[in-house]
């Protein structure tokens, strides 16, 4: 029996720091009054066109340079489709088999190696459920939904699933986040910001095997976790959980981001 040890790749979301929305005039700001910064387009009314901001994509094309990717000439955005109560299109539009950047590499500050970038595209947020009154109260069983981050324009950067252990994935997210203060992409700041980071974790008898079957891995294996973290923190006691298959149910933490 081999000794097991954990593979994870990491997938972040990062909001952009642009005036306006990705695909409409509306204010990009957070905090505001819930459902004020809205319009037909980002709401999804039928018959309204997204028209792109081309200042998010600079700032995707700068970070993705700032990675040493490769930009892409030509790179096309799709609808990805689902139900959820937070999306009011139905749909999100994101890019799928044709990304702005792809192939980077981010060294590590701790540890002598650097981890590959497998990509990094554009997308829009989505809405964001409350289950409580804005300024706290129970809602009395219902869920509220304030449609203002609908179309904040979020790039996300994909990892290649070679991150060996907690401590490299915790050094992974502080080097990109020093990436992210020193391009100044995102709003994101030295104390909170608008970077949401998702594990993928998987078990595996060596990394070298895990980039053999890195494709299926992408797919779902029987071993493989999905874990959307919170903070620095939830990754390190993520990744750890994580060493053993049974205890993958403890890595559905939180939503909200903090790196
Ligand atoms: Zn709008």
């Amino acid at each position: 029996m081999p000794a097991w040890e954990p593979v994870i790749g990491l997938e972040v979301h990062v909001h952009l720091k642009t005036r306006s929305k990705i695909f409409c005039r509306c204010e990009n700001r957070f905090g505001a009054e819930p459902n004020s910064l809205v319009c037909p387009v980002c709401l999804g009314y039928p018959g309204t066109l997204p028209v792109l901001n081309g200042h998010a994509v600079d700032l995707a094309a700068t970070l993705a340079l700032a990675l040493g990717c490769e930009v892409h000439q030509r790179s096309v955005f799709a609808r990805k489709n689902y139900f959820y109560a937070d999306l009011p299109k139905g749909y999100q539009i994101s890019q799928s088999d044709r990304p702005l950047a792809e192939r980077g590499n981010l060294p590590l500050t701790e540890h002598a190696r650097s981890v590959r970038v497998h990509r990094l595209h554009l997308e829009e947020d989505a809405g964001k459920l409350l289950h409580e009154w804005p300024g706290g109260g129970p809602t009395g069983g219902v869920s509220l939904v304030d449609f203002n981050r609908c179309g904040v324009p979020l790039v996300e950067i994909v990892s290649e699933p070679e991150i060996a252990s907690a401590a490299e994935a915790e050094d992974y997210l502080r080097s990109l986040h020093q990436v992210l203060l020193f391009t100044g992409a995102s709003p994101i700041t030295q104390i909170t910001g608008q970077a949401l980071p998702t594990m993928d974790v998987a078990t595996a008898a060596t990394i070298a095997q895990a980039r053999a079957e890195s494709q299926a891995m992408r797919g779902g294996v029987a071993n493989c976790c999905h874990s959307i973290c919170s903070s620095l923190r939830f990754v390190w006691v993520g990744s750890r959980a994580s060493r053993e298959p049974k205890n993958c149910s403890a890595l559905s933490i939180g939503v909200e981001s903090e790196i």
